[in-house]
């Protein structure tokens, strides 16, 4: 007998099982892969390691939302983070006006820097950088503050599609298109992303962009330890196939190896949409609940490029690069196909632990629906056919085709190329049409989007992305949520800045 038992070892349900064992709670995570980790697990091919879903962080820095969370767990000095470069944390490059962007950290070089490409739009910026913040503030949680959020009790531009918002303040044109780059970061579409998700995001990224030294699977397996060190286990290979429930009450859970898991609680990390599946009584949930589950649009997923160079020929770029072919796109991303694909990626070059002048290795996320493999949505990992193999590899050459134009003699630097597909995110991570942020988030119908951590079933609670928020910074926050709910209302939220504040005082 657990106390909790938590369905999935990602990066939602490896936080809230750390923060429950240290509670004092028997904790056990069931994850379906042979690595745990979710969006912090990483592969290896021909010896080099690559993160999947965890490439830029926020919220690590000194009094940063992360850095709290991960003092309180005793494993912020375990971790091996590097900040990206003050003076530039991202670029933006345009290849129709062939422009390149720079983007700054901290609030007042952010709009300094931006103004010297816009200088008529200084006060323009000001006002729109003001507001971002003054979004964020807004919401007790992303500051770890007491309090309950209610999506209904925000001011009105909270809610505000995001274009709109940027429309408001910014009169130039260009200027309105750059402000939208961090779209791929947070599932950016014209007219439905909310003004609070753009907020946030940019918000978090502006006060401090970081990344891991070596690989995120440090993260995971730092809250695997915590959690065992805690009395608690963490199974991999372990995915649960079926939950067992009488008058909306779990009994037990059962693995694909056939073992039952019991618990008093059980908390699921893993998209609403799987967890419907697993439950063999269909009457476990209301009709109207799963029907509302299946119908909230999910988030676009992507094209992954992973590279590997030829020793010391492509330097080690310390900030993320966003390219656009032009101005006008970046809100409508996930709507380019077949032969207008790629209109834009975002691209990385991970450092090593150890890390000099050159890059070893790059991702490149390009943002790709699940209609462009959607032929292929009944196969399986390794067993998707020929074409499918044929269909990567022209896709693979078509963004080397254009880091090729932003970098001459690109294509001479690569060692090995690999790729994964919206299918790969799908299967590997169990996620509805392989979403890279699970549920959208849709300002048009708010109250669709919004799931509860509660739910009609009275020992299950929810976690993940598909909750409040995703990310590294939206994650772990609604783990500490979704953990207060088992212990009580601000408990936890106390504890973690009460341990920061001995420590560092009120920075
Ligand atoms: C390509 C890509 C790039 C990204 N880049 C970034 C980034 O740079 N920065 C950032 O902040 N965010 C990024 N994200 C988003 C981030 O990875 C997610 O928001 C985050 O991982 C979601 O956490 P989660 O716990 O909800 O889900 P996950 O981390 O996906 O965890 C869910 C886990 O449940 C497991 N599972 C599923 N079904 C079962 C089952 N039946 N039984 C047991 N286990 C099961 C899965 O295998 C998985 O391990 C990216 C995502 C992707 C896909």
């Amino acid at each position: 007998m657990n106390d909790i038992v938590i369905i999935g070892g990602g990066l939602g349900g490896l936080f809230s099982g750390a923060l429950l064992s240290k509670q004092g709670y028997k904790v056990c995570v069931l994850e379906k892969n042979t690595t745990i980790g979710g969006g912090l697990q990483t592969f290896k091919r021909n010896g080099f390691v690559f993160d999947t879903g965890m490439h830029v962080l926020g919220g690590f820095q000194k009094g940063g939302t992360l850095n709290k969370i991960c003092t309180y767990l005793d494993i912020m000095d375990k971790l091996s983070i590097r900040d990206e470069d003050e003076e530039c944390f991202d670029t933006i490059t345009y290849l129709s006006d062939n422009k390149t962007y720079k983007i700054a950290k901290g609030k007042d070089n952010f709009i300094k820097t931006l103004s010297t490409y816009f200088p008529n739009e200084k006060n323009n910026l000001i006002n729109y950088v003001n507001k971002l913040y003054d979004l964020t503030q807004e919401v007790d949680f992303f500051y770890l503050r007491k309090g309950s959020d209610n999506i209904f009790s925000h001011s009105e531009q909270f809610l505000w599609p995001a274009d709109k918002l940027i429309d408001y303040y910014i009169k130039d044109d260009k200027l309105r298109d750059v402000l939208g780059y961090m779209n791929p970061m947070y599932g950016g579409v014209k007219g439905h992303t909310p003004a609070y998700v753009h907020a946030l995001i940019n918000v978090l990224y502006i006060n401090g962009a970081s990344r891991f030294n070596g690989s995120s699977q440090q993260l995971a397996d730092n809250l695997s330890k915590t959690i065992k060190d805690n009395g608690g286990e963490v199974y991999s290979n372990c995915g649960v196939k079926q939950i067992n429930v009488t008058d909306r009450h779990i009994n037990y859970v059962v693995t694909q190896n056939d073992e039952q898991f019991v618990a008093k609680k059980y908390i699921s990390s893993i998209h609403p949409c799987s967890l419907l599946q697993l439950f063999s009584d269909k009457k476990a949930f209301p009709k109207s609940y799963r029907d509302r589950l299946n119908e909230i649009p999910n988030s676009y997923s992507a094209f992954s490029v992973f590279i590997v160079f030829k020793d010391k020929t492509f330097p080690y770029i310390n900030h993320t690069c966003y390219y656009q072919e032009d101005y006008g796109m970046v809100w409508k991303h996930g709507e380019y196909e077949k032969d207008a694909w790629p209109k834009g990626f975002m691209y990385v070059t991970p450092p090593q632990k150890e890390q000099d002048n050159y890059a070893q290795t790059m991702i490149i996320n390009c943002i790709m629906s699940f209609n462009q493999v959607k032929q292929w949505e009944n196969t399986t990992v390794g067993k998707r056919g020929q074409d499918y193999i044929d269909w990567k590899q022209k896709h693979i050459n078509l963004v080397l085709d254009k880091m090729e134009i932003l970098h001459k003699g690109f294509r001479n630097c690569v060692k090995y190329v690999y790729a994964c597909s919206p299918l790969t995110i799908r299967d590997y991570y169990n996620v509805k049409q392989g979403a890279l942020y699970g549920f959208r988030k849709d300002c048009q119908n708010i109250v669709l989007s919004q799931v509860p951590i509660y739910t009609k079933i009275d020992n299950l609670f929810l976690t993940g992305q598909n909750i409040n928020l995703h990310g590294i910074c939206g994650v772990p926050l609604t783990a500490v949520n979704t953990v207060e709910a088992i212990v009580g209302e601000n408990k936890l939220v106390e504890k973690i800045n009460k341990k920061y504040k001995e420590l560092y005082g009120n920075d």
